[in-house]
């Protein structure tokens, strides 16, 4: 640390990605939650054309995108706005909505970023344990009178909260915003992007980092109503208006186009991810089902971080998160089948060690 940087920032602990291995060794890599699906064939045409624009300026409102976002979700221009992957439009929620006087409250485990963004920003937080099967009790969250956010499917939970639910939540809490994070839900969850017409005061975000194949792209969205997006989008104005280069922009209309190639990835993520569970179970490992692109699991008699480094030396990379309850867990990314059945035998082979 230098002696320049702002006591503010001193005590933070920065969010920390999942490993990207470069070089010789080749890992399975289910660590990340990204798709082992590549981008679809027009997808990766339309950014090569974009890439011979880039020595000019992108479009800054994403115009285009954004027309091409709202018909596909069957809202307005003005509900959705296109940010530079969906922590760019978290980070803008808590600072658009949140201040000393107004907490933002999310459960205990969920995704990792939520308590970064509230120390970065000098948020209070209200955290809100989860149940002893890690499931929400929506419950928790109703009349609340607090800001607050629920990644739905939950992260790294896996588990849901059905739509009666989430409305529950938003109707009860009218005077605060409350974000439902959606980055998982095209593997099995219900959107709550509808509900948006309906109540002012939420906000959906989605990303195409997970089922469209565009995480090293960096494409997140909000959706909610138009006051609420234009407030974020102040935000954004006033941080940097290129958030979403030119390529990403292309890309992300492309992959609208190729909706029914990214549902047929899902498809086939839902089946391996079925089938793993089942082999998971089988072979005594433990979990909760999943509707999600990935497995949080434990190995009774295995610690989590020992878990991790075993399946490391057995060249399939996953993520070991820590962290108090859940010190015995490791998510584990769905690949394809392929992967998954090396996964499994490098399982089955760290099952036999403490049979
Ligand atoms: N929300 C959740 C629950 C996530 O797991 C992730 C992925 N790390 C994100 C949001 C952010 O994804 P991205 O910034 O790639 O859109």
């Amino acid at each position: 640390m230098s002696r320049f940087f702002s006591q503010d920032y001193a005590t933070l602990t920065p969010y920390v990605p999942g490993e990207q291995p470069k070089g010789q060794q080749k890992f399975v890599k289910l660590n990340s939650n990204e798709s082992p699906y590549p981008p679809s064939p027009l997808v990766i045409q339309r950014a090569a054309e974009a890439a011979g624009t880039l020595n000019y300026y992108n479009d800054a409102a994403s115009r285009e995108l954004r027309q091409t976002l709202a018909d596909f979700l069957g809202v307005q221009p003005e509900n959705v706005l296109p940010t530079n992957g969906s922590d760019e439009i978290l980070y803008f929620a808590f600072l658009a909505f949140c201040d000393a006087g107004h907490p933002m409250a999310f459960p205990d485990i969920s995704y990792s970023f939520y308590p970064v963004f509230a120390k970065t920003t000098k948020i209070p937080t209200h955290i809100i344990p989860l149940k002893d099967d890690f499931s929400i009790d929506y419950r928790d969250y109703c009349g609340l009178n607090e800001n607050i956010v629920i990644a739905n499917p939950n992260a790294p939970t896996c588990q849901t909260l059905s739509l009666t639910e989430i409305e529950e939540i938003v109707r009860t809490n009218p005077d605060n915003v409350v974000i439902i994070d959606e980055a998982y839900v095209d593997f099995g969850g219900e959107s709550a992007v509808p509900l948006t017409k309906k109540y002012d005061n939420l906000l959906v975000t989605q990303t195409f980092s997970k089922s469209r194949s565009l995480a090293g792209g960096r494409l997140g969205i909000g959706i909610g109503s138009a006051e609420l997006i234009a407030d974020l989008n102040t935000l954004r104005n006033s941080f940097n208006p290129f958030n979403v280069n030119s390529v990403t922009q292309a890309a992300g209309i492309a992959a609208i186009e190729s909706n029914d190639y990214y549902m047929e990835n899902c498809r086939r993520i839902m089946d391996a991810r079925e089938w793993t569970y089942g082999e998971l179970l089988k072979l005594g490992y433990a979990g909760q089902p999943s509707k999600t692109n990935f497995l949080f699991v434990k190995k009774p008699g295995f610690s989590g971080e020992e878990l991790a480094r075993l399946f490391r030396e057995g060249g399939v990379l996953v993520r070991y998160l820590g962290g108090e309850r859940t010190a015995d867990y490791i998510r584990v990314s769905i690949g394809t089948r392929e992967e998954m059945q090396t996964f499994i035998n490098v399982a089955a082979g760290i099952a036999a060690r403490k049979g």
